[in-house]
């Protein structure tokens, strides 16, 4: 899926050298942290999304987890910039990864060598093709996000993503596109990799940090959007009921970008199909990503740079 070459460790090396030993401690304990960026194709070439802001939350994520990662923001800018330019896509999904490798065995990650790695790949829709238009069905999960002061939510760090993927299996043996995870005091969290949106009365409502999400990009932006274009969002605790009586609902991500919620739990969400304001709001999304004008300082033109 990846492209012929893959930045490991400050080299550009052949897809098939980007190997690591099944003794890495990654393998065994989940020690990674990592992130999922987009490039998008515009006439001035490649434009990464954000590349900066994601870029530090790479960095906020090893230090949570006191990873040295001997790189600079700056460094891993460029690193991705440099990948992306070399793979000639014009478009892509890039994924910066840090982990701990092969170094002495046991839970004592410190000492054990740390490996960064940039991948791209092309990627189209993450929840499907026909969800931006259409919208997905889901569910709200059986299973939470983690408790305070248990697994980081800040952290994008790659053993979070077992419950991740516990929320997706269960939703996706369910017939459901995706699962809701909620609190560990029951209030509405996040999908098991976007951001979730309510709208009501025009209103935009999206959970605060304080209920175990990854603060997503995409979040911000679309707040930001939304603000820009006079609407009040405001960042609250919700009910789970507060999704049954949605006008509207959408996630929010990198990988899924604005993706519509049609219905939740056998619950039709409004009209059963993308609102106006969630429309409006993907509708501004998809245009900031390919704005060349850049007026938010939000792209960075791969093969310019
Ligand atoms: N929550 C989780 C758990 C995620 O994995 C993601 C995807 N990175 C998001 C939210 C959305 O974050 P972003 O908009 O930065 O991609």
């Amino acid at each position: 899926m990846s492209t012929p070459r893959i930045w490991f460790n400050g080299e550009l090396v052949a897809h098939d050298d980007a190997t690591i030993h099944v003794l890495s401690h990654v393998v065994h304990y989940g020690s990674s942290v990592f992130e999922g960026i987009r490039a998008y194709d515009t006439d001035r070439g490649p434009a990464v999304f954000r590349l900066r802001e994601h870029m530090r939350r790479l960095v906020d994520s090893a230090k949570i987890h006191r990873m040295d990662l001997g790189y600079s923001v700056d460094e891993l800018c460029e690193a991705v910039v440099g990948t992306v330019a070399d793979s000639g896509l014009d478009a892509c999904y890039i994924r910066p990864v840090a982990f701990r490798g092969h170094g002495k065995m046991g839970v004592n990650p410190l000492g054990a060598p740390v490996e960064v790695v940039v991948a791209v790949w092309e990627w189209g829709q993450y929840l499907g093709d026909e969800a931006v238009e259409q919208g997905v069905d889901v569910q709200v999960s059986s299973w939470n996000r983690p408790a305070p002061n248990t697994l980081p939510a800040m952290a994008k760090a790659g053993g979070n993503y077992l419950g991740g993927s516990l929320i997706k299996m269960e939703a996706v043996l369910n017939g459901y596109s995706e699962g809701i995870a909620l609190s560990v005091d029951g209030y509405l969290s996040e999908g098991s990799g976007e951001n979730l949106f309510l709208v009501r009365d025009n209103v935009i409502m999206t959970a605060p940090s304080t209920m175990s999400i990854l603060p997503g990009i995409t979040r911000d932006s679309v707040m930001q959007i939304a603000r820009e274009r006079g609407y009040t969002v405001e960042e609250k605790i919700l009910p789970r009921e507060a999704l049954y009586l949605a006008d509207e609902m959408f996630f929010t991500g990198t990988a899924a970008e604005v993706t519509p919620i049609r219905s939740v739990d056998h619950y039709q969400v409004g009209e059963g199909r993308r609102g106006p304001v969630t429309e409006e709001l993907q509708t501004a999304y998809f245009e900031a990503l390919r704005d060349t004008a850049n007026p938010r300082g939000w792209l960075t033109f791969a093969r310019e740079a």
